[in-house]
């Protein structure tokens, strides 16, 4: 049976807790790695990645959580959880370190200050309506790797394009957060692909 934790040490992991509620999933909070023992798919809220990083390494979850992605568990990330499953960080800490697993290079912070946060209509791929996005102080993509699969990109004023949403095999990230919204289709996107790799924790 499927599973669903939030990683609950800082950030929006409550809004996460009740999006998957809402779709009748079994959602437990992960604060530590017995915690983690007991779920199958994980959740990596928005926050402040540095502080999620500093809090995983200090109650023991950073190793536990890179092993987690290496076995193949569904991990999705929002926004400051793209920023913890992203291979690479620029503008991050010096001493910086992420779970990683998706072949990416995230830039933190990258939509700048004059747009710290703001809403958007995006289209996302294989989803038929917009989703409302919700971005906050939110990183972008500035390199994909040739695993990952693009599912929404962002033009800026100035006709940059940047990956904002994307799947390499079980892990899935946004810079945005669907959890601030009621639109909990992402949410079901990813308990789909949860399902579909259907792993056992023991
Ligand atoms: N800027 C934050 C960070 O670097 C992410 C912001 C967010 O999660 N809303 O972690």
């Amino acid at each position: 049976m499927l599973r669903v934790g939030v990683l609950a040490l800082q950030g929006d992991f409550r809004e996460h807790v009740n999006s998957l509620t809402a779709l009748n999933v079994a959602v437990q909070k992960v604060r530590n790695p017995e915690e983690l023992k007991t779920v199958n798919a994980l959740v990596i809220p928005g926050g402040e990645s540095t502080t999620i990083s500093m809090l995983a390494k200090r109650v023991g979850l950073l190793d536990p959580l890179r092993k987690f992605v290496k076995d193949g568990f569904a991990v999705y990330g929002s926004c400051a959880g793209m920023i913890m499953l992203a291979d690479e960080i620029l503008d991050g800490r010096s001493d910086q370190e992420t779970i990683g697993g998706i072949d990416i290079t995230v830039r933190r912070n990258a939509f700048g200050r004059q747009v710290d946060s703001f809403e958007t209509d995006l289209a996302l791929k294989d989803f038929k309506n917009n989703f409302r996005a919700v971005f906050i102080r939110a990183p972008w993509v500035e390199r994909v790797g040739s695993e990952v699969e693009v599912l929404a990109t962002y033009k800026t004023e100035n006709n940059q394009e940047h990956p904002v949403m994307v799947r390499q095999g079980a892990l899935l990230a946004t810079s945005f957060h669907p959890e601030l919204t009621n639109d909990n289709r992402i949410h079901e996107y990813f308990v789909q692909m949860a399902k579909s790799v259907s792993r056992v924790n023991s």
